[in-house]
């Protein structure tokens, strides 16, 4: 890159800093965006003279609204919530809900940003969006989660749509979320659409869905292996969250071969050196997705293992590393003693989990680094073929949408290899799923003029 772009990137990230204080968030997402893009940007001027990255980092609009709820005290809580609509360029706005304490604007904004670009890359017809609320589920009643959700659909309903905005889970919001809000909506309109995805199968729902987000991590990652003779069989695996992606990226590993040491949540990890086998996998399905337990239950059932309380995976030894549990969870220090481990390749299965320092030193280090907006496409991705079987009215088998999904996946990597290799030997797959992402919405943009 020559010194005129990275003055441009500058000037860029400047300008997003001051027109959006104090969203750090957001900030570090357009920031990797601009550094692949801006020098592609350059090179074709039709982009340049649109404006098309400055139109590009603005959401189409963005709904914010109270939320109160009666506790099963009788208390009367109020949360805030928010859908940033941030590009329907190729298709309705789609993407996930998150209820986390942690939850701002600048969270959202930045989970929509990728959105828009990841959803692209499916090859879908989908816009990009997010949403969620700064209410925390934890240590909540049914009835209470049931009541909120409820009264969160009353205001969010006016604004999506099946062909408008189709919401979907994401942090704390799983299948019981879904289906509160599911049966709300469908209540509030006297409609049976397709509005949400991650519904339950009695109820219009696709086989897969809940799987596919791991799923999708480890097909990804195979393909990236694929493409340098190598593959998954006999390689040890970290994976941090336990939640849904962290789950079905840890089934779909030990189909494939492989050997997971690692898993965890917000209290700290747990390391079986035996490994993580399918038993102990249904037993830990049930802990988290029945019981709402805590990681930590793990070693007292199996005592082989070590609970490491407040601390990240990112220091035993391993071949593989999946960061699947939230944004900015692995720092430069934890890529650093991943390297130091001989780590061969990383696929963030949560959104963003590298942060800009620990990416960089993976892709200064020759490690295969594959971004979120690619490696966990396979939600959202199988999301909208659950629509499309709702449109159809007709659900189609697991393999059929496992065989679709795999295809997905396969075709995420063809486009990061079009657009990301650097020389015969190497892909940058950050910049190759940028540019092709970006590609996609850009020329759409273009096409319907001024907007
Ligand atoms: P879940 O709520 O099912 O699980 C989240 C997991 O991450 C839990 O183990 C949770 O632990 C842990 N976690 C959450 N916040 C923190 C934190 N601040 N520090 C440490 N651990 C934390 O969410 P999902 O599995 O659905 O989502 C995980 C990630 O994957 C998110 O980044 C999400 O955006 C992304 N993603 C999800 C998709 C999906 O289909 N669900 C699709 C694409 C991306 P605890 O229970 O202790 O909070």
């Amino acid at each position: 890159m020559n010194g005129k772009t990275n003055e441009r990137i500058e000037k860029f990230n400047n300008w997003i800093v001051e027109r959006n204080p104090a969203e750090i968030e957001f900030h570090q997402a357009v920031r990797e965006f601009a550094e692949s893009v801006m020098p592609f940007v350059e090179s074709n001027p039709k982009y340049d003279d649109g404006h098309i990255l400055q139109r590009m980092v603005e959401p189409d609009r963005i709904i914010i609204f109270r939320v109160c709820w009666e506790d099963d005290h009788g208390h009367i809580n109020c949360n805030r919530a928010w859908r940033v609509q941030f590009n329907n360029a190729i298709g309705p706005y789609k993407g996930g809900l998150r209820f986390h304490s942690n939850v701002t604007q600048s969270v959202l904004k930045f989970l929509g940003f990728e959105q828009v670009y990841k959803n692209a890359l499916t090859g879908l017809p989908m816009g990009g969006a997010k949403g969620g609320s700064d209410f925390n589920p934890k240590g909540k009643s049914d009835r209470e989660v049931m009541r909120f959700c409820q009264s969160l659909m009353i205001e969010l309903s006016r604004h999506i749509g099946e062909d408008t905005d189709i919401p979907a889970g994401d942090i704390g919001v799983g299948a019981r979320e879904i289906s509160y809000l599911f049966g709300q909506y469908k209540r509030l309109n006297n409609r049976f659409v397709g509005t949400l995805t991650g519904k339950g199968l009695s109820y219009g729902g696709s086989l897969i869905r809940t799987e596919a987000t791991g799923y999708g991590v480890v097909y990804f990652s195979s393909y990236m292996l694929k493409n340098i003779g190598d593959r998954l069989e006999g390689k040890t695996a970290l994976i941090s969250g336990s939640g849904n992606v962290a789950i079905y990226c840890a089934e779909k590993l030990l189909h494939e071969g492989a050997k997971v040491l690692t898993l965890s949540d917000s209290s700290g990890f747990i390391h079986d050196p035996d490994g993580i086998d399918e038993d102990k996998l249904s037993w830990l399905k049930e802990l988290k997705f029945t019981e709402r337990g805590r990681i930590g239950e793990y070693v007292t059932k199996y005592p082989n293992s070590k609970f490491y309380e407040d601390e990240k995976p990112w220091n035993i030894k391993a071949d593989l590393a999946f960061p699947c549990a939230t944004q900015n969870e692995l720092d430069e220090k934890d890529a650093k003693a991943l390297i130091a481990n001989g780590i061969q390749l990383v696929a963030e299965g949560a959104n963003m989990p590298s942060s800009l320092e620990a990416a960089r030193e993976f892709h200064n280090s020759g490690v295969l680094f594959a971004p979120a907006k690619a490696a966990n496409a396979g939600g959202v991705a199988v999301s909208g073929l659950e629509q499309t079987q709702n449109s159809l009215r007709l659900p189609w088998t697991k393999e059929e949408v496992d065989d679709r999904l795999k295809h997905i996946m396969q075709n995420i990597h063809k486009q990061c290899v079009e657009y990301g290799s650097e020389d015969a030997q190497r892909v940058n797959y950050v910049k190759g799923a940028n540019i092709a992402g970006f590609v996609k919405v850009a020329d759409a943009m273009l096409a319907y003029g001024i907007a």
